[in-house]
């Protein structure tokens, strides 16, 4: 079916057996996010496998609000999370569905269990409920509102229904089996009696289904074939197809596939963390570039095409694990590479006096936006003047022995300038350098023992200057617990004012650049002509190499 060229996944071979067993004559998949939260970089991993899934077998792919919580969900989540898959490059055609579409279908399905026998109406509190659960080394014990009659019951249930009993004080479960290893078919709740208006049914209801009953109805009413979700779900697999079973659903019926979540390493994706971050102003709001959520990548310049690439490359698996964040940074560098131009941008200035040339002229260097193939991209002028800046980073008044670049007596080359020779530095009171005097030529003078590093600039006169934001992990272990106090890296923002090439002048929020040896950045949506801001999405891993090479 046109996916030969796919690298086979543990789902693709299942779903290839089912097809060719005529389990099912199509594919159909969903990815159904709860809007209680922005979605991150994780819930992009199952949106690539679903809708991707469902592309290359012919078939469809579901957005699906799994919306059976009216007390934490909210449109401006629903509308984020729209936003998102749109964003990532994704298309529903026509399949966008909510679960509360169901809500009638669901309560009918809930009576049909009750007058089977397979569910009933419990009084026990909370409290008890969990008493009576048991444990995984023991079982649990009935409750004693097991043997409702099922007429009983359906008259209970309708009463939850036109809201004559308060929340907790009565709940509508299944009837499986209380002695059974897994907790979750120990008479597991299907209903519970929740007093919230919906933003979507308004006040229509006052009982609302339980994700796991909802979650498979919901499948099953929209001809999932392969309901795709994380390993947690691996144990409520049996309650899955226990409530088709019990319903009767006609075959085929769904078949719920579990793999591993995604983790970074250095973040968090844990919905109620990333809340906490959020309100407790730990950071700028849900599209802070530090954060994993796909609000704040698409804000810090990733692009969707590299997330895409991201997650085909770590592919699944069916065992959690860690990924470093080096392969994020890694799909969308080699996403960026061939597409993006190379400018210069110096985000620490210190000033250069070349002391040989004169004050009010300029040599116009023609600089090609991509050396690698200069025709592509074109070339930008580039002035060269009597005052430059450089990297202050580029330059140690007493260099350690493996410090090559400038310090006085050395030279430097500029990239695409010329060369320069420092002969002083100028202190202030505290004795840090504040300028360097030096002098220019086009050719290396040759007396050093090693050939001069290559080091980037701007002109001091003709120049433009810009806010530049440089992100580092937000967390400072690799696996962090969630103690935000202990674990956060004070130091994952820092801003500086950076000199410009005069090129950028004309920079346009969007717009993605290389600055040559810093890394890959993108001008912030929040620029503007007089403010231009600029936030790294990503260094340069071995830039320092390569320049080195020319
Ligand atoms: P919650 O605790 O609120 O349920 P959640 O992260 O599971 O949080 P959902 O909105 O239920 O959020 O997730 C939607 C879909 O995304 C689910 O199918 C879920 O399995 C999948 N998903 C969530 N987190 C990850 C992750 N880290 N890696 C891969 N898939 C994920
Ligand atoms: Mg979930």
């Amino acid at each position: 079916m046109g996916n030969d060229d796919k690298p086979k996944s543990f789902i693709r071979n299942l779903i290839d057996e089912d097809l060719s067993c005529n389990r099912y004559s199509y594919v159909m998949t969903r990815f159904p996010p709860e809007p209680n939260g922005y979605l991150h970089i994780g819930h992009a991993k199952s949106i690539c496998l679903n809708f991707t899934l469902a592309k290359d077998y012919g078939g469809r792919c579901n957005l699906r609000f799994d919306d059976t919580n009216p007390v934490k969900e909210d449109v401006e989540y629903v509308d984020s999370i729209l936003n998102d898959v749109r964003w990532l490059g994704f298309d529903w055609a026509g399949g966008l569905r909510y679960a509360s579409d169901y809500f009638d279908r669901l309560y009918e399905c809930a009576e049909q269990l009750i007058l089977s026998g397979d569910a009933y109406v419990c009084d026990l509190s909370p409290e008890e409920v969990r008493d009576y659960r048991g444990t995984l080394t023991a079982p649990g014990r009935d409750s004693p509102w097991r043997n409702r009659d099922p007429q009983e019951n359906l008259d209970l249930f309708r009463r939850m229904k036109n809201g004559e009993f308060d929340e907790g004080a009565k709940f509508l479960r299944a009837k499986i089996d209380m002695a059974s290893p897994n907790l979750n078919m120990r008479d597991p709740a299907l209903y519970r009696v929740k007093k919230a208006r919906h933003h979507r049914t308004g006040d229509k209801w006052v009982v609302y289904p339980m994700y796991d009953y909802a979650h498979c109805v919901s499948d099953a009413i929209e001809g999932v074939t392969h309901s795709i979700c994380t390993l947690e779900f691996e144990d409520h697999r049996p309650l899955y197809d226990w409530v088709l079973e019990k319903l009767d659903w006609p075959q085929p019926r769904p078949r719920q596939i579990e793999f591993a979540r995604l983790n970074l390493e250095h973040t968090l994706m844990s919905k109620r963390k990333l809340l906490q971050l959020v309100k407790e102003k730990m950071v700028d709001g849900w599209d802070d570039p530090r954060l994993p959520t796909l609000a704040a990548l698409r804000r810090r310049g990733f692009t969707p095409a590299s997330l895409r690439l991201f997650c085909e490359r770590i592919g699944v698996a069916k065992k959690d694990s860690f990924i470093e964040m080096e392969w994020l940074e890694r799909a969308v560098r080699d996403d960026l590479n061939p597409a993006v131009k190379r400018v210069m941008v110096v985000t620490e200035p210190l000033k250069v006096v070349l002391e040989n040339l004169p004050e009010d002229k300029a040599e116009i260097i023609s600089a090609p936006y991509f050396p690698d193939e200069p025709e592509r991209m074109g070339h930008r002028d580039v002035p060269l003047t009597r005052e430059i800046f450089i990297e202050k980073d580029d330059f140690r008044l007493n260099p350690t022995p493996d410090f090559f670049r400038l310090a006085p007596g050395r030279e430097a080359r500029l990239r695409w300038g010329g060369y320069i020779r420092c002969h002083e530095a100028v202190t202030d009171s505290t004795g840090e350098v504040v300028e360097l005097r030096a002098v220019f030529s086009r050719e290396p003078s040759g007396t050093g023992k090693r050939k001069p590093a290559i080091i980037h600039w701007v002109s001091a006169s003709q120049s433009e200057t810009a806010l530049v934001r440089l992100y580092d992990r937000l967390f400072l272990v690799p696996k962090p617990s969630g103690d935000l106090d202990q674990e956060l890296n004070p130091k994952s923002l820092t801003e500086r004012t950076a000199r410009l090439e005069i090129s950028l002048k004309e920079a346009k929020a969007g717009e993605r650049y290389q600055f040559e040896r810093l890394g890959y950045f993108f001008c912030d949506e929040k620029s503007s002509e007089n403010a231009l801001i600029f936030n790294r999405i990503v260094t340069l891993k071995d830039g320092w190499a390569r320049m080195a090479k020319k």
